[in-house]
């Protein structure tokens, strides 16, 4: 895995956005599509890019690997309308745009698709993204795809109306944890700043996203939090969640993305997890470090990916096992 070509170091640099520009330019179909189990950086980024190019006049095809996995406390977001069926995306298109995906696999059912385009753009952040694209926009160090995505919008002269101004704004302030992780560079403030001048409605924007939980949620939120361990050993907080605290709650899977911010603030603690049993049986694991702890490589160890702060992967093993897995692991990532 050590010598595996990624995208640490790099940037993106001027001519790569042009180049992007003139594949938009060039193509009358365009694809977009974001990852699975879609965060606010997911969803705001493809919302965002679809509306501008379509304000382009381009024919926009934009789909969810997974519509289904649309998590609520999203459905403000502009541009929801125009989301399709992934079975509506065309093969063989111009032009498909990759957003948020560190890797194809991350696209899921819609990867064939994206490999089967005649060019395919891949627009991300992640540090282990492959690098999968004809064209690879990928900047380790931007805060956010959503930011990627306005400086593309900038090269290609395309307008942020407020309503692509809210979408990015929403996958600029989730992934940057609300401007507190480190991540929130100089140059995502900046973007934040241009978005919160071209209409980005930052008030509604956090109402929906951190202040309209149902009241299900908020009881799994008790019931996990009530559950919470902490091993000092290994500085790790967790717990997890099961189909029955779905059921007995009310809650759904796609409403609990933020539960492990909850978790991740125990002091004394570097690394947070969270174990979702899933409707069949295998089990997600959320990942978040504080600290300096790097959460990535465990979560890449275990078959996943994601950033050094914060990362999960899918375990095929019950709580119980996958949990015993993952300590396996962080005792072996400490003691050599
Ligand atoms: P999550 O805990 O599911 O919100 O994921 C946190 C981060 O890890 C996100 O940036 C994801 O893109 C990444 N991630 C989660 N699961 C996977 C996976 N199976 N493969 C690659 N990256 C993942
Ligand atoms: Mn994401
Ligand atoms: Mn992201």
């Amino acid at each position: 895995m050590a010598d595996k070509p990624d995208a640490r170091g790099r940037t993106v640099r001027e001519e790569d956005l042009q180049a992007a520009v003139r594949a938009v330019e060039k193509s009358t179909v365009v694809c977009l599509s974001s990852h699975v189990n879609p965060d606010g950086d997911a969803l705001g980024s493809l919302l965002g890019l679809t509306l501008a190019l379509s304000a382009q006049g381009k024919a926009v095809y934009a789909a969810l690997p997974r519509p289904e996995q649309f998590p609520p406390q999203y459905h403000f977001l502009p541009g929801r309308e125009m989301l399709r069926d992934p079975e509506e995306i065309p093969e063989g298109a111009d032009l498909f745009i990759a957003l948020d995906c560190s890797n194809a696999e991350r696209l899921e059912g819609l990867r064939p698709k994206a490999e089967g385009a005649r060019f395919l753009v891949n627009v991300d952040h992640h540090e282990d993204n492959n690098l999968f694209g004809h064209l690879d926009l990928v900047d380790p160090g931007a805060s956010s795809t959503s930011e990627l995505v306005y400086r593309l919008l900038r090269a290609g002269g395309w307008e942020s109306t407020p309503e692509v101004a809210t979408c990015l704004y929403t996958g600029l302030v989730t992934d940057t944890g609300r401007f507190q992780h480190r991540n929130t560079s100089p140059e995502a403030l900046a973007v934040a700043s241009e978005l919160a001048a071209a209409g980005a409605d930052l008030a509604l924007i956090s109402r929906e996203v951190y202040e309209s939980q149902s009241l299900s949620y908020t009881r799994l939120v008790g019931r996990a939090l009530e559950r919470a361990e902490v091993l000092e050993d290994l500085g790790l907080v967790f717990s997890y969640i099961t189909q029955r605290d779905l059921r007995e709650t009310g809650a759904s899977l796609p409403e609990t993305e933020d539960l492990i911010d909850h978790l991740r603030t125990v002091r004394g603690t570097r690394v947070a997890a969270i174990l979702k049993e899933l409707e069949d049986g295998k089990v997600r694991v959320s990942l978040r470090s504080r600290d300096g702890a790097e959460v990535g490589p465990v979560a890449r160890a275990l078959g996943g990916g994601g950033h050094a702060n914060a990362a999960g992967y899918t375990s095929d093993l019950d709580i119980e096992g996958s949990l015993a897995r993952l300590l396996e692991v962080l005792r072996r990532g400490r003691h050599g």
